[in-house]
């Protein structure tokens, strides 16, 4: 059967990069020595991908995602995401720019402790000033999703580590972002919850939500289409799964 799929997208529309670096650098600055965090790094992600992000502590995992993520800006080279160029944006445009695209989970799951589990997952939409109505309706269906609606009036200190994290995937997904940028996601849960927290992000990009992962695990990175090895803040191998 040679006739083109009519029903997927992808026969039609440019497959197009979620995000492109080129030569990216970051090194840091203390006292007198200077870090070279990342080492012209360069790399492009296509919409759809989920990549893995590996090597050793120090070799630059976080400060990588921390630039993807508009967290952070590189020392030289360039950073494009969705085609717009944002590595020399000021710290008040990337905070905008990056508002409903991004989301992120991080190993320590990073709730806000005073807040209960929905107004935490609510807290991303009242950024981006959507209604009541909608957010709530926004909030309960996630909550559902992520299979922790029984906890919604709980504090994050009342929760399991497994439950902290799917709250937290929870809050970064409620704006259906384009990009999740994780970093070590499963690094404080046990197997069990941490398969879960794969299982969820591996659906999430079947949904076609591009997944950037920094892993420590073998096993996690196994469930990556493509895995990124770091080592002194260069890459040294880049390599697509056989699916
Ligand atoms: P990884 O996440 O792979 O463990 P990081 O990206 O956190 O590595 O760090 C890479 C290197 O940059 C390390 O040598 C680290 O000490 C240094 N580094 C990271 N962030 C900072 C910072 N804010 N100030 C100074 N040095 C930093
Ligand atoms: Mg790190």
């Amino acid at each position: 059967n040679y006739l083109p799929n009519i029903h997927n997208h992808s026969f039609f529309l440019k497959i197009t990069a979620m995000l492109k670096v080129e030569e990216l650098s970051k090194s840091f600055r203390t006292e007198e020595i200077e870090t070279i965090a990342l080492n012209k790094v360069s790399f492009e992600v296509t919409e759809g991908e989920f990549i893995a992000v590996m090597g050793p502590s120090g070799c630059g995992k976080s400060t990588l995602l921390n630039i993807l993520g508009l967290l952070d800006n590189p020392t030289s080279g360039k950073y494009y995401l969705l085609g717009k160029e944002v590595g020399t944006l000021k710290e008040k445009d990337r905070t905008l720019y990056r508002k409903g695209k991004i989301g992120f989970v991080f190993q320590s799951f990073n709730l806000i402790d005073e807040l209960n589990v929905y107004e935490n997952v609510e807290l991303p939409l009242i950024y981006l000033r959507v209604k009541a109505a909608q957010r709530k309706k926004m909030v309960n269906e996630i909550l559902d999703r992520m299979n922790i609606s029984h906890r919604a009036r709980h504090f994050p200190q009342q929760l399991s580590g497994g439950q902290q994290q799917r709250v937290a995937i929870a809050r970064a997904v409620v704006s259906n972002p384009k990009l999740i940028l994780a970093d070590e996601p499963t690094g404080n849960l046990d197997s069990k919850n941490g398969k879960e927290v794969m299982d969820l992000l591996t659906e999430l990009n079947k949904e076609g939500t591009t997944v950037v992962m920094v892993t420590h695990s073998q096993h996690d990175s196994s469930y990556a289409s493509r895995t990124i090895d770091l080592f002194d803040g260069e890459i040294v191998t880049d390599v697509k799964a056989f699916l």
